[in-house]
């Protein structure tokens, strides 16, 4: 259900006026609204009315013309790029953006076994990957923007002699993608401060000693966020799609099952499941064969044998389970702006199992919260 949209006021210095269609040019820039009733009353407010430039000054939102699914804005300009000294071995795609071997194997049905030591490079790059999680996680609070959790997993990164894998990657700009409120996936990190009451998933992928590890968690911002029945519903759930489907794992699952238990999990939650973005294998290459997808009766080739690896990360909306992109080309949004949370693990088909190997730790921050009773007792009737 909408609001019945109340007219517009004039922003002039006392003025009761509702507002026309002029609006003030610096802050049409900045993605503010600020409309007044005519150009005398802005003329008249101009000498109070910049003031509220100081706060801005230089921040824009790039796409002023693009119709946005939901509220959220990026916020420009973006930090400058971020720099990896040589001594720490970049991956191919680090100069020109373009992962060359990746394309080669695209499309590729034969799924890579690695050996012990393929597995012990995969186990440690992982565990580095879930420290930097854990590091930028704890930074997480009302007022912090993503480009600082930006600078927070690129630092901790080299502090590991590793290269965050997203930098560059298809020329993406950030060493990290943090995905706010009705961002799916890719959100680019920028100077928007969070919000008591967001939620943000930061997805972190280093490359380190020729492998990459990669994890992704959803986090509730401030008190407000966990107080959101409906945040807590999309959060929990995704939570939870994960953890069942990687109860699935282990020699001989078809990839295509763990989109079966997603979406019906999923559904009893009153959520959706998007169908985009997949699982994918991982390893020297940072998405290669299987695909995993994450919802029901899909159609993914192969089957899980020991000294696999790859990766299960289920994007669950509480709305439409369709996407949109933002102008950025990678920024990707539900369709209805409505929330969408996600979480991610790096797993390796063992003898007779699955290892998580970037599951938490006792010190990680975020972790369950319960599903409010209103919420659950909604559900069953
Ligand atoms: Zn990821
Ligand atoms: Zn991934």
């Amino acid at each position: 259900m909408t609001a019945e949209v109340a007219p517009r006021k004039c922003m002039g210095v006392d003025c009761d006026k509702n507002a026309g269609t002029l609006q003030c040019p610096t802050c049409l820039k900045a993605g503010l609204d600020s409309y007044f009733c005519s150009q005398d009353c802005f003329k008249r407010s101009w000498s109070e009315h910049k003031s509220i430039h100081k706060k801005t000054t230089g921040i824009y939102n790039p796409f002023p013309s693009f119709t946005y699914p939901g509220n959220l804005r990026p916020v420009y300009p973006l930090s400058p790029r971020r720099t990896v000294p040589k001594t720490i071995p970049h991956p191919e795609y680090a100069k020109d953006g373009i992962a060359r071997s990746e394309q080669k194997f695209v499309g590729r049905n034969n799924i890579k076994i690695l050996n012990k030591e393929e597995q012990e490079g995969m186990r440690k790059v992982c565990r580095l990957a879930r420290e930097v999680l854990d590091i930028a996680a704890a930074e997480l609070k009302p007022g912090v923007t993503t480009d600082y959790i930006d600078e927070v997993v690129h630092k901790a990164c080299l502090e590991r002699d590793s290269y965050p894998s997203p930098l560059n990657y298809y020329n993406f700009p950030k060493s990290v993608c943090t995905s706010i409120n009705e961002i799916i996936c890719h959100g680019i990190p920028d100077q928007r401060p969070l919000e008591d009451g967001d939620i943000v998933n930061i997805d972190v992928t280093l490359y380190h000693n020729g492998f990459h590890g990669d994890l992704n968690e959803t986090y509730y911002v401030g008190d407000k966020a966990k107080a959101n029945p409906d945040a807590v519903r999309v959060v929990e759930t995704s939570r939870e799609c994960l953890d069942m489907s990687i109860d699935l794992v282990k020699p001989g699952m078809l990839f295509r099952d763990p989109g079966n238990v997603i979406e019906k999990h999923a559904k009893t939650r009153n959520c959706s499941v998007v169908k985009s973005y997949c699982g994918h294998g991982i390893n020297q290459m940072f998405h290669c064969a299987p695909n995993v997808p994450h919802y029901a009766r899909n159609k993914a080739v192969g089957t899980a044998k020991p000294g696999m690896v790859f990766t299960i990360e289920p994007m669950i909306n509480l709305g439409t389970h369709r996407d949109r992109t933002w102008p950025d080309d990678w920024t990707s949004s539900t369709a209805d702006g409505a929330l969408s949370a996600q979480f991610e693990h790096t797993l390796l088909v063992t003898e007779d199992g699955v290892e998580v190997l970037t599951a938490r730790l006792p010190t990680s921050p975020g972790g369950a919260v319960p599903i409010p009773a209103a919420e659950e007792a909604k559900n069953e009737a």
